[in-house]
């Protein structure tokens, strides 16, 4: 058959078969209803929200049905390829803790599907275009960009659907001598999938019944989709050879036996080549997930896109650099990822999130809200459940990778727990930790080198009360005190010089005080803490120490009063 021949001629050094591939790649042993799923991202240097977003989804799917999850890096795109990509990707994944059972790793490939890097599957692609073109599915195709131009403006002039297909494309039907004459040319040549489809016009014009072909894909979470069937002889391999995307997704997830594919909606208008693609290969797609956007809410309160430009919050870097818990991003994922997470979680407090019956049926189609906010109060209450001493931990590698000038924090481990510890044992217990780099900030205080006054004292208390008021406190100062002996001194300091002892009273006699406790308490906490609101006062000198405390309020008084 020619077309037998013109597949010889194109790739004459391919010797493996596709059953050769199949029988390397065999179906996986798995239990019944064990999904396997890959993340597939593109070594660009940015790994954003939606990676770890997809990932999450594959994650879930595959490890809540004892299946496998895996990497496959895709840089058939040269021109997008960073240098140290790999890394980034695998790092930043690895924080958040999503974990891969396969696929490419720092060390080399792990896995029997491999290799799990685009790049260095070239005789695979190659393989499997040479069967098509055999088949007379898919042909080389010479075309230079100044001829695509050209059709196109002979297509617009016809007002006719653009692109290369049927009468169109040209070398569709090119015979063996002509492909060896454009060979010998030395003309470069890509291979196009030769279309079964028809386009709109020819559905429009009702001229052809077989135009109608519309293709029915069940996705998971957006439910049966019907599109009209492609038509367009789509790029499969590119002149260098490289597969595009299409081609490249389609014999990757064949091979590697993936059953869900999760990928962003912005792949949902090429869902028909990729169907058309396993058709002419003879095999059965995977079982399509296709997420919605990740939107915000802009300062209008209107929601769009996040942008790379515009949101330094898309890039996974910046959770890792502020320091947010990967717990508490997987929590918050969660909420956005399923709508009745929430709910569960309200019943199941201390449940790890594992036990949540992760489903793509309850996932938004329409675009996911990514809140910043929000994320800060799950984290909030995710902090919340973990012990001071994971804490510390967890802050002292993150302060190593991203804030080294906290390394001081770290010297003396005790001291630091008790510090993160204040308060949430409460009956309502104080909710002060978020992430990293505003736990750092809210306890610097507990450190000299970072210590600072940030605050004004109160207008109540006048300039030469100041050094009354911490005069008096260290003059009276116990440490063994307990809270109420040590706040009836405060009363007394404050009610000696012209303060009422209760706010309340102050309230309804304001003429009859200068201020009230309150206001001197603040003269304290500013001179110890250098802010005016801080958790119980009484519990953080317990912690400072006798000689931090009365250090801080000398030097105060030396240096301001
Ligand atoms: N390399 C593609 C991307 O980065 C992956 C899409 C897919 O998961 O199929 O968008």
């Amino acid at each position: 058959m020619e077309s037998d021949r013109i597949a010889e001629l194109l790739f004459p050094n391919i010797d493996k078969t596709p059953e050769y591939y199949e029988e390397k790649y065999p179906e996986r042993d798995l239990p019944e209803g064990a999904m396997v799923t890959r993340l597939g991202p593109s070594p660009t240097g940015f790994i954003h929200l939606g990676n770890l977003y997809g990932a999450f989804v594959d994650e879930r799917l595959a490890h809540q049905s004892g299946g496998k999850f895996f990497l496959r890096i895709e840089d058939t795109d040269d021109k997008r390829y960073v240098e140290g990509a790999v890394d980034v990707i695998i790092n930043s994944l690895d924080f958040f803790g999503i974990e891969f059972d396969e696929g490419a790793t720092q060390e080399g490939d792990k896995g029997d599907y491999g290799p799990y890097t685009q790049s260095l599957r070239g005789d695979i692609y190659q393989c499997f275009a040479k069967k098509l073109v055999a088949e007379g599915k898919a042909y080389p195709c010479f075309l230079t960009e100044e001829e695509i131009a050209e059709i196109r403006e002979r297509q617009e002039l016809a007002k006719v659907t653009p692109g290369i297909y049927g009468e169109y494309a040209s070398c569709r039907d090119w015979s063996y001598d002509q492909v060896v004459k454009a060979l010998g040319e030395r003309r470069p040549y890509v291979i196009r999938l030769r279309s079964d489809g028809y386009p709109p016009e020819a559905y429009i014009n009702g001229s052809d019944d077989k135009a109608i072909k519309k293709i029915r894909v069940k996705d998971a979470i957006r439910g049966t989709l019907e599109m009209p069937a492609n038509f367009l002889d789509t790029v499969i391999l590119k002149t260098t050879g490289i597969p595009t995307y299409h081609f490249a997704h389609v014999v990757d997830d064949h091979l590697m036996r993936t059953t869900h594919v999760v990928r962003g909606a912005e792949w949902l208008p090429s869902l028909p080549i990729h169907i058309e693609l396993f058709e002419k290969l003879g095999w059965k797609p995977p079982v399509y997930c296709h997420t919605a956007q990740l939107m915000k809410l802009d300062e209008n309160g209107n929601k769009r896109k996040l942008s790379k430009r515009k949101d330094p919050e898309l890039s996974l870097d910046y959770y890792r650099n502020e320091g947010y818990h990967a717990a508490a991003l997987r929590e918050y994922l969660l909420t956005i990822l399923n709508s009745n997470f929430e709910e569960w979680r309200m019943k199941n407090e201390d449940a790890p999130i594992e036990d949540f019956k992760f489903t793509t049926k309850k996932m938004s189609n329409s675009g996911a809200l990514f809140d910043i906010n929000k994320l800060n109060d799950v984290a909030k209450d995710v902090m919340l459940k973990i012990p001071a001493k994971d804490i510390a931990e967890w802050l002292r590698s993150w302060s190593d990778q991203f804030a080294p000038e906290y390394a001081d924090m770290f010297e003396d481990m005790d001291y630091l727990e008790k510090i993160l510890d204040i308060g949430r044992e409460d009956r309502k217990p104080r909710k002060d930790l978020v992430y990293a780099r505003q736990i750092v900030d809210f306890i610097s205080y507990f450190f000299d080198k970072h210590f600072k006054i940030e605050d004004q004292i109160p207008e109540e208390v006048p300039a030469e009360d100041v050094k009354k008021i911490l005069d008096a406190y260290l003059a009276g100062y116990d440490h063994s005190d307990d809270q109420n002996g040590w706040f009836g001194k405060i009363r007394e300091i404050a009610t000696d010089l012209g303060y009422a002892a209760r706010p309340k009273d102050y309230k309804k006699n304001p003429d009859d005080y200068k201020g009230h406790v309150g206001h001197v308490s603040t003269v304290i906490r500013i001179a110890l803490m250098g802010r005016a609101t801080s958790p119980d006062v009484w519990t953080i000198q317990q912690i400072m120490g006798e000689d931090m405390t009365r250090a801080r309020i000398r030097k105060y008084i030396e240096e301001n009063c």
